[in-house]
């Protein structure tokens, strides 16, 4: 290790404060992270300490202002862990779990600054604060009661411990979803072992053998989700396709140092404990009191409603996959490896839609240039190439944003390419939010994919999935963006969990619209827009397979609620028993199966953030599905009054506004159910299908 320099303990100075990423070493973190928990702890110590009777600017805006440089080091690694690890890096984010968990304890029970805290929370409605100061008191208090800062001393520590193990075990149990993921291939040799593959399947399977140094004959299947789901969909090898699906659907359930299952069993555990420090008996209510739901019975009440509507639909769309296995002289009952293979046939059969018909209009870089024009005429802002910036890996590609009056207004990363040392999924997160109360920062904002990277010289192609995959982070990406807040607690995509996924699925919504993809759909080679008659086809076929979507992702997220709202402290024991037994009461059709089974959900177990959350998704479907019939309702999705109050109600300010009231502003009332239902075709009106 360099001793040196280390360039984590110095500010960066580049243009844009982005991190030396080629001068960083794994090794630099520890000690730079240590001295930062430091200076935080004296920051503390001098709000805690200053003579001057506790006011918001000396004690709450200070408290917002302490840990600036200890943020920027954890997101860097936590950005570095999950999109360019290394055994290096994954043993230093072991070790510092414990040690940071512990640090953010003592953040939150500090005695003297939570005294000082608490006595202006008493009176906060006297203080004269403006509405953002006065959100800002109470989200920080907020923050400290529910990490223990009102608990006797020796609750203290006993919570202290729950949230080092804690973080210890959720850090654990990503790497050997990852580990697992890394470790499995599937080679395929020879014709017989690519039959019904698309070219475009083939290709990404060539591509990833390269990776991996096979020879030139062999392709290969991995757990990503942009090979896997493809292969599922398209191979006509039944016996390969189960094979895959078996390692994909046990990933944290192999036996051996990845095995996750006792590692859950003891979070869930430690979650009832926590919870019950809090004076709940589950863990479930813990966390849904600090949500815009407000607690168990409305999210229930909106899975429940969901649930019994998507259940007959997944049955009309298993009956019709019989009747396509029947047609072709296959007997027997779509099993969890058939559903995406014959659901595929139908879809071509019904609407006439093949994805190797409609990708060569979704390349990669049309679709961004998509995203960017969206952005401008919603919002007024322009992106920039910045090439010569470099970011942590090649691939990532740097832009800087600029606003309406043309001034840089942030850093936007794109880091669209599935490698091995990347997890899987899509998501975005920060190396800085915007704040004020820090001196000006700009945000700085990345987005991750994990599409199949074409071969040198190819354009990638999407998938009308992929394509909205890509409209969703990019709405996560303005939520952080676009954010004008003067406090850095309340910054960008820092809100309620079942609000956060509002910005990123209404922007999903303008990549279906028509005038969008004739703009920018257009074919690779040719230019061409997209036909009026694909698109047509698109639009009709696109409620088929919601039935088995709206049951795999709605039963997760039930599934979710019923492991944390056990009451027994014991936990539930075994957890895929309990898993297998939750869905029997549930119905869920076998063939179905979760979306993510509990061995390998990493929504619930890599960290706290969507554990009794999992619903979110489908919470911030209801606000997008009724929020995006506004620009229906006015005749023109950019309106621009109505892009303007979308701006400023929703994107444009973070959590200084509480949820409810925000999306009301920007609605004129509250939201209703119906468009969701009507979204997914599961309105009684819409039951059955479109005739073939
Ligand atoms: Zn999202």
């Amino acid at each position: 290790m360099n001793t040196h320099h280390n360039p984590l303990l110095a500010k960066w100075p580049g243009p844009y404060g982005l991190p030396p990423f080629a001068e960083i070493q794994p090794g630099h973190f520890g000690p730079a992270m240590q001295a930062a928990m430091a200076e935080q702890l004296e920051e503390l110590d001098a709000i805690a300490g200053n003579p001057e009777a506790p006011n918001f600017e000396n004690t709450v805006a200070a408290l917002d202002r302490s840990g600036a440089w200890l943020y920027r080091l954890d997101a860097l690694l936590s950005n570095l862990t999950a999109s360019a690890t290394s055994p290096a890096l994954q043993a230093v984010q072991r070790e510092l779990a414990a040690p940071m968990a512990a640090h953010d304890t003592r953040v939150k029970m500090h005695p003297g600054v939570f005294a000082r805290l608490d006595a202006l929370h008493g009176q906060r409605h006297a203080l004269g604060l403006v509405p953002e100061a006065l959100r800002l008191l109470e989200r920080l208090h907020l923050d400290c009661v529910r990490a223990g800062a009102r608990l006797g001393p020796a609750a203290q520590v006993r919570y202290a411990a729950i949230m080092e193990e804690l973080a210890t075990l959720c850090t654990q149990f990503a790497q050997n979803v990852l580990a697992d993921e890394a470790a499995y291939q599937l080679v395929l040799r020879g014709d017989a072992d690519l039959a019904g593959l698309p070219d475009f399947v083939r290709a990404a399977a060539r591509q990833a053998a390269a990776e991996r140094d096979l020879d030139e004959a062999a392709h290969v299947i991995t757990l990503n989700r942009s090979l896997i789901e493809p292969f599922l969909t398209y191979s006509d090898r039944r016996d390969l396709r189960e094979q895959a699906w078996a390692a994909w659907s046990r990933r944290g359930e192999m036996a051996g140092d990845t095995d996750n299952r006792a590692l859950i069993e003891r979070i869930l555990v430690l979650r009832n404990a926590q919870a019950r420090e809090h004076g709940f008996d589950n863990y479930a209510d813990y966390v849904l009191t600090d949500s815009m739901a407000g607690g168990q019975q409305a999210v229930r009440q909106l899975l429940g409603e969901v649930w019994q509507r998507a259940l007959p639909a997944a049955e009309r769309e298993r009956q019709a996959l019989i009747a396509m296995m029947r047609s072709h002289g296959v007997e027997g009952e779509p099993e969890a490896w058939d559903w995406r293979y014959w659901s595929e046939k139908v879809r071509q059969a019904r609407y006439d839609i093949d994805d190797a018909e409609v990708k060569p209009y979704f390349s990669l870089e049309r679709m961004v240039e998509a995203l960017f024009d969206c952005a401008q005429r919603l919002f007024g802002v322009r992106f920039e190439a910045r090439p010569e910036v470099s970011a942590y890996h090649p691939d990532v590609k740097v832009y800087e944003m600029f606003d309406a009056d043309g001034r840089s207004a942030g850093l936007f990363l794109q880091d669209n390419f599935a490698r091995a040392t990347k997890r899987s999924g899509a998501w975005m997160s920060d190396f800085a939010y915007q704040s004020r109360n820090r001196g000006v920062e700009r945000p700085i904002i990345v987005n991750n994919n994990n599409f199949a990277k074409a071969a040198p010289g190819q354009p990638t192609l999407l998938s009308f999935d992929d394509a909205r995959t890509l409209f969703h982070e990019f709405g996560h990406g303005l939520h952080g963006l676009l954010s004008n807040v003067t406090y850095h607690r309340l910054a960008g995509t820092q809100v309620l969990r079942d609000f956060v996924e509002l910005p990123s699925q209404l922007f999903e919504h303008w990549l279906g619209e028509p005038e969008v993809l004739r703009r920018h759909a257009r074919h690779w080679q040719t230019g061409e827009p997209i036909p009026q008659g694909l698109i047509d086809r698109l639009e009709t076929a696109r409620r088929w397979g919601q039935g088995y979507e709206t049951v795999s992702y709605t039963g997760s997220a039930l599934v979710d609620l019923e492991v944390h709202a056990l009451s027994d402290p014991a936990g539930p024991g075994d957890v895929v028993a309990f898993e297998q037994a939750a869905l029997q009461r549930l119905g869920m059709p076998a063939a179905v199966g979760m979306r993510h089974r509990l061995p390998h959900f990493q929504h619930l177990f890599a960290g706290a953030g969507y554990a009794a959350g999992y619903y979110v998704y489908l919470w911030a479907e209801v606000l997008d599905a009724d929020a995006f019939n506004a620009f229906v309702e006015a005749g023109n999705p950019f309106d621009p009054r109505v892009a303007q109050r979308l701006l400023r109600h929703i994107y444009a300010v973070g959590d200084t506004v509480d949820p409810t009231a925000a999306y009301t502003s920007f609605r004129g009332r509250l939201p209703a159910l119906e468009p969701l239902l009507a979204k997914r075709g599961l309105l009684p009106a819409e039951a059955g299908l479109p005739a073939p």
